[in-house]
C-alpha cells in the first residue's frame, strides 16, 4: 500500500492536470475558463475530427478509446473536468467528495486504470463488509442476499433486520404462487408482492439507495436487478432465484460456523458508493470487490485526459448543436461571444437532460430528446468529517453503515474512509505524522488493542440526500455538517465535534432508472443512431457506476468510428474503423 502525501496526486509528472492534455501532439490544447474557441483546426490528411461534450469519466473514457484514430477535442462547461469524480481536502487528507470506489468486478474500470499506466496506483479495501443502521442497532447484512433480495431466512432473522411480524411475512414468499408480470415493474412492487413491505423498506430501499439514491416505488427492476428479474421467471419464490444467482453458500469455516472472508460478498454495496451496477451478480470470487487510486478515485479524470491526447476545453458549455454539410457545429460559450467547433462527428458525454436539450434543436431527433427529458434526477450532498481517532468509544467497524429511509434520518450512508481505504490512515494527520496518535496514552483497551493500525485522524463520509429529497439539501452548509455529525454520533456515540468538515453538493447527481428505463434507452439510441455521426454515453444509459460509464464510452466510440469508416473517404482523409483487438486489447 504506498503511503502518499496529502495532496499530490497519483498521477505521473507527464500527466499532471487537464492543462497539460493535448501536448502529446499539435492541436488545440486545453485553456481553462475559455469559450470562444472558433473551430478545431482542419487536420488535412488526419484523422477524423470528434467533438465530445461533456468531460466527466464518460466523456473522458471515449476520448481515450478514440486516441490514434480521430483528432479528438473534449468540451467541458464546467471550469474543471471530471464531472463526479473530484478530491478536496478534508483535515489535511485528499480525500474523494464524488465517486470513490471502482467495482473491480467489472473489467472496464480497473481495466481503463491499467491501461493508461495507472494499474499501480490501485489499492484494494481494507474491508468491505458493510451494516445496515436500523431499528435502533447496527445489524449485520446478511451474506446471503442479492441487492437487499433476501435468500436466506434463517439468517436473515439472526440479523434482527426485520420484525418478527415482517419477518413472517417475507417467509411466505417460499409459498405465494407466482407473481405475475406484465413489462417492467417497480422494484417496490415485485419484491413487495412477495416479500411484503419490510423487505422493500429495511433491505432494498438502503442498497438500492446506496447505488441510485432513489426510491423502489419508482425504480425499474428491469433496469437497477436485471439479473435478479431475469433469474425470477424460473422460480416462483424470489428468495430461490436470489439463492441461484448467488450460487451455493460458502463452506462452513473452522469448527463448523459458516466460511467468513473478508473480501467481495455478492449483494455488497460500498455503504455510499461501491456501486454494484447490474447487480453483483456473480458467484463469489476471491478478488476484492471494490478498487480506488492511491491518491482518490478523482485523480483518475486529468490522467486520462492526458493519456488520451485529446484536446480539452473547459469553461465551454455547448448550447446548440446542428448539422452541417459534413457534419456537425457546436456553439459555445455566451450568447454575446458565442464559439463554434466543427467536427465529423459527435459523441453526447452528458446527463440525460442537457443532451436533451441539445438533441431537441436538431431535426429528426426529437423522439430521442423527448425519451431524454423523461429522466429523473436524484441530488445529494458528501459531508466529509475528520475525527481524531480517540473521538469514537470504539474504533469504525466495517466500511460503514446504509441506513433506510423508514427510519427517518437524514444521513442514508456512511462511509468509514480510513477504514475502507486503510492507506488514508498513512497520510500525515494534521499536526503530527501518520498514525501518531493511535494507541497513545489513556485510551480504552479495545483503541489500543487496534494498535497502529488505527489512523490518528478517522475521515468519516456521510452521504444526504435521496430522489424527492431535495429540501434538505437547500440548507447550508452549516446545517449538513450539523445534521450529519448528530447522526453519526446517534448511531456510533462519537465524541465532541468534528476537527474538521467539508460539504460536496451534487445537484442532480445520479440518473433515475425509472419504470421503462429500458425501452427508453432504446428509443434513445436509436433515434441518435439514425441521425448518423452522433452517439450518447455516461451515466444514464447502462449503469451508473464508472465502469458502466466506461463501457458506453466504448460502445460510443466504436459506434462513431463505425460511422466515419463508413463515410466516402475524403481525399486524404484516414477513417479507420473500429478497434477490432479483443473487447479490452486498445493498446497500440
Ligand atoms: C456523490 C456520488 C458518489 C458516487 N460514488 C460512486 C462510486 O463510488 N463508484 C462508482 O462507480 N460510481 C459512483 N458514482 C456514480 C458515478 O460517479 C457517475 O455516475 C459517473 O461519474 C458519471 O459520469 P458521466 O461522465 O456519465 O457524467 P458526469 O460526471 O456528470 O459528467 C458530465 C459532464 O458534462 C458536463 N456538461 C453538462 N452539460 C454540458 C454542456 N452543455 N456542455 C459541456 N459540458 C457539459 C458536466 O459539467 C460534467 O462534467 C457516484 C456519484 C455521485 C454523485
Amino acid at each position: 500500500m504506498p503511503a502518499r502525501q496529502a495532496g499530490r496526486p497519483a498521477v505521473p509528472p507527464a500527466m499532471a492536470g487537464p492543462g497539460r492534455a493535448g501536448r502529446a501532439r499539435p492541436g488545440p490544447v486545453c485553456e481553462g475558463g475559455r469559450v470562444n474557441v472558433v473551430h478545431s483546426p482542419a487536420w488535412p490528411g488526419r484523422h477524423p475530427r470528434v467533438a465530445i461534450v461533456g468531460g466527466g469519466i464518460a466523456g473522458l473514457a471515449a476520448a481515450w478509446f478514440l486516441r490514434g484514430r480521430a483528432e479528438v477535442t473534449i468540451l467541458e462547461a464546467a471550469g474543471r473536468i471530471g464531472g463526479k469524480l473530484a478530491v478536496g481536502e478534508v483535515a489535511g487528507m485528499t480525500v474523494d467528495v464524488g465517486a470513490e470506489a471502482l467495482l473491480a468486478r467489472r473489467p472496464e474500470g480497473v481495466g481503463l486504470v491499467r491501461q493508461i499506466g495507472l494499474g499501480g496506483e490501485l489499492v484494494g479495501p481494507g474491508t468491505t463488509a458493510a451494516r445496515i443502521w436500523t431499528r435502533g442497532a447496527f445489524r449485520d447484512l446478511p451474506r446471503r442476499q442479492f441487492m437487499g433480495v433476501p435468500a436466506d431466512f434463517a439468517e436473515l432473522e439472526r440479523t434482527g433486520i426485520l420484525s418478527p411480524e415482517g419477518l413472517a411475512r417475507a417467509r411466505q414468499d417460499a409459498t405465494l404462487p407466482a407473481t405475475p408480470r406484465d413489462g417492467d415493474v417497480a422494484v417496490a412492487g415485485f419484491v413487495g408482492a412477495r416479500f411484503g413491505a419490510e423487505v422493500v423498506d429495511r433491505l432494498v430501499e438502503p442498497l438500492l439507495g446506496g447505488v441510485y439514491a432513489g426510491r423502489p416505488e419508482r425504480l425499474s427492476f428491469e433496469a437497477t436487478l436485471p439479473a435478479l428479474a431475469a433469474e425470477s421467471r424460473r422460480h416462483a419464490s424470489l428468495a430461490e432465484a436470489a439463492a441461484a444467482l448467488l450460487g451455493p453458500p460458502p463452506a462452513p469455516g473452522p469448527g463448523g460456523a459458516p466460511g467468513r472472508h473478508d473480501g467481495p460478498r455478492p449483494g455488497e454495496p460500498a455503504a455510499d458508493g461501491g456501486r454494484p451496477d447490474s447487480e453483483p451478480g456473480g458467484r463469489a470470487a476471491p478478488a476484492p470487490a471494490f478498487a480506488t487510486l492511491a491518491g482518490g478515485l478523482g485523480t483518475l479524470p486529468s490522467a486520462l485526459a492526458a493519456a488520451s491526447g485529446a484536446a480539452v476545453r473547459t469553461g465551454a458549455a455547448v448550447r446548440e448543436l446542428a448539422r452541417t454539410a459534413s457534419g456537425w457545429r457546436l456553439v459555445t460559450g455566451p450568447a454575446s461571444a458565442p464559439g463554434a467547433v466543427d467536427a465529423d462527428a459527435v459523441i453526447l458525454a452528458l446527463p440525460a437532460r442537457p443532451a436533451g436539450r441539445l438533441l431537441a434543436g436538431v431535426p429528426g431527433a426529437s423522439p430521442a430528446a423527448a425519451a431524454l427529458a423523461e429522466f429523473e434526477y436524484a441530488s445529494m450532498a458528501i459531508v466529509t468529517l475528520a475525527y481524531p481517532a480517540g473521538s469514537f468509544p470504539r474504533p469504525p467497524k466495517g466500511s460503514g453503515y446504509l441506513v433506510p429511509s423508514a427510519d427517518g434520518h437524514p444521513v442514508k450512508a456512511v462511509t468509514f474512509s480510513t477504514v475502507k481505504w486503510p492507506h488514508l490512515g498513512t497520510l500525515p494527520a494534521p499536526g503530527g505524522p501518520a498514525r501518531a496518535a493511535a494507541g497513545a496514552g489513556g485510551e480504552p483497551a479495545d483503541r489500543a488493542a487496534a494498535g497502529p493500525r488505527e489512523p490518528a485522524t478517522h475521515i468519516v463520509r456521510c452521504s444526504l440526500g435521496r430522489a424527492g429529497e431535495e429540501a434538505l439539501l437547500q440548507r447550508d452548509d452549516a446545517d449538513l455538517i450539523g445534521l450529519a455529525a448528530a447522526d453519526l454520533a446517534a448511531a456510533t456515540g462519537v465524541r465532541g465535534r468534528p476537527v474538521a468538515a467539508s460539504v460536496t453538493r451534487w445537484g442532480g447527481g445520479l440518473p433515475q432508472y425509472t419504470v421503462g428505463h429500458l425501452d427508453r434507452v432504446r428509443r434513445i439510441r436509436a433515434g441518435v443512431a439514425a441521425l448518423g455521426g452522433l452517439a450518447v454515453c455516461g451515466a444514464a444509459y447502462d449503469g451508473v457506476g464508472v465502469p458502466a460509464c466506461v463501457a458506453t464510452a466504448r460502445l460510443a466510440a466504436d459506434q462513431v468510428l463505425g460511422h466515419l469508416a463508413a463515410r466516402p473517404a475524403a481525399a486524404g482523409s484516414r477513417t479507420p474503423g473500429p478497434e477490432r483487438g479483443g473487447k479490452w486489447g486498445h493498446d497500440r
